[in-house]
């Protein structure tokens, strides 16, 4: 899966959620996260995201973003 980190926060360029082709992008109040059991791991997002602030989660370091991607996704809405 791909992860949403820190430099979305204040960010919400939302480039990322138009080219998701499964939309499994979720919206809170200062950032976006990604459903990891929906993501489909294509890749399209990372380039497409002006802050550089999605990675796959195979990059060291990120435990605490794939963490806060899951729960988040669970308690905020789909866009
Ligand atoms: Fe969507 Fe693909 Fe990015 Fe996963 S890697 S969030 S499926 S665009």
């Amino acid at each position: 899966t791909y992860v949403v980190t820190d430099n979305c926060i204040k960010c919400k360029y939302m480039d990322c959620v138009e080219v998701c082709p499964v939309d499994c992008f979720y919206e809170g109040e200062n950032m976006l996260v990604i459903h990891p059991d929906e993501c489909i791991d294509c890749g399209v997002c990372e380039p497409e995201c002006p802050a550089e602030a999605i990675k796959p989660d195979a990059e060291p370091g990120l435990e605490q973003w794939l963490k806060l991607n899951a729960d988040m996704a669970k308690s905020w809405p789909n866009i």
